[in-house]
């Protein structure tokens, strides 16, 4: 029976695909995207966060933890945590009375997950919905990954799985018999741009999409571009973009997302600086002329929402 790294389960979810769905978020992530709205997913480890408005300082946590593996940085403000030394027995979280405390990650069989996602089949059912596997980067966890969604398929349950496509053929290849729908970020079509802003080259990324393409297995294939201003949402990259889309026989559609602003808050809780504090949200309405220029070259294009 396989474990793996779980940052949370969100329930009746209406985004990332279709009906309502549990969507299962793995923790670790081989990408850095400046943009990220979910740093807390990045690291494969479970993690502590303090909510730097919330807390206040009564040092609780500090005093109370058996193992002493919690320090305050005065210098900093910040509360650190030692996870060698760490029990993970959550007593720091569940004592702290403001609230500001806060776990990120917890380690699960996919029996025990399967459990948990099975008891909304119901929904799944009625709004035609199901499970998608989300992250961090759910390849990451291979064998978790397949118990997961093999469990799922043999329940009934329809599946998905997001990925950023920077992962081995290996970790890919064996899973894609048990998914549905696949949806696939392309961040931006030139190499040396995906680098700068994500932490890694697009090779592995696209030569991953082709294979997959090609493959056997009749999976649906949704591309994804988290459309940021001024940083991959230009003309030139959209047409790069839907040129190589052209050449997909899976491809459903392709999706434009809203840059949004609502992980910052995380960045903070984690003590860690937001790269693009300077770039404002973005509404759905403005991506419309993006998606029309896909669809003027013969794409199925959308705008949705991450
Ligand atoms: S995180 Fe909670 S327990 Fe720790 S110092 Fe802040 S308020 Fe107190
Ligand atoms: S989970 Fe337990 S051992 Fe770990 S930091 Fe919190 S109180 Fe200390």
């Amino acid at each position: 029976m396989a474990s793996g790294r779980i940052l949370r389960i969100e329930k009746l979810s209406s985004y990332d695909g279709d009906g309502l769905r549990s969507v299962v978020f793995l923790k670790g992530c081989p990408l850095r995207c400046q943009w990220c709205s979910t740093p807390e997913s990045h690291e494969m480890d479970r993690q502590f966060g303090v909510r730097q408005s919330q807390c206040t300082r009564c040092f609780t946590c500090v005093d109370n933890c058996p193992e002493k593996a919690i320090t305050y940085d005065a210098g900093r403000d910040v509360f650190l945590t030692d996870m060698a030394s760490c029990n993970d027995c959550r007593q720091c979280v569940e004592e702290c009375l403001a609230g500001a405390r806060t776990a990120y990650g917890y380690t699960a069989t996919a029996d025990e997950i399967l459990q948990e996602v099975a008891k909304d089949s119901v929904f799944y059912y009625h709004s035609g919905g199901g499970v998608t596997i989300s992250g961090g980067e759910p390849f990451l966890q291979k064998e978790f990954l397949q118990e997961l969604l093999e469990g799922c398929l043999l329940q009934g349950i329809n599946t998905a799985v997001e990925t950023c496509g920077h992962v081995s053929w290996d970790s890919m290849e064996g899973i894609l018999p048990f998914i549905d729908t696949l949806f696939y970020d392309l961040k931006h079509m030139d190499n040396a741009t995906h680098k700068q802003l994500t932490g890694v080259g697009n090779r592995l990324v696209i030569d991953n999409l082709l294979k997959i393409d090609r493959s056997a297995h009749p999976l649906d294939i949704i591309v994804r571009l988290p459309a940021i201003p001024g940083l991959n949402d230009d003309d030139a990259n959209l047409q790069a973009m839907g040129e190589f889309c052209l050449k997909l026989k899976k491809l459903k559609e392709i999706q434009l997302l809203p840059y949004h602003r609502l992980g910052i808050e995380t960045y903070r809780t984690l003590s860690r600086p937001y790269a693009l504090e300077y770039v404002a949200a973005v509404e759905e309405d403005a991506l419309m002329p993006k998606a029309n220029l896909l669809a003027q070259m013969g794409l199925r294009a959308r705008v949705g929402s991450f």
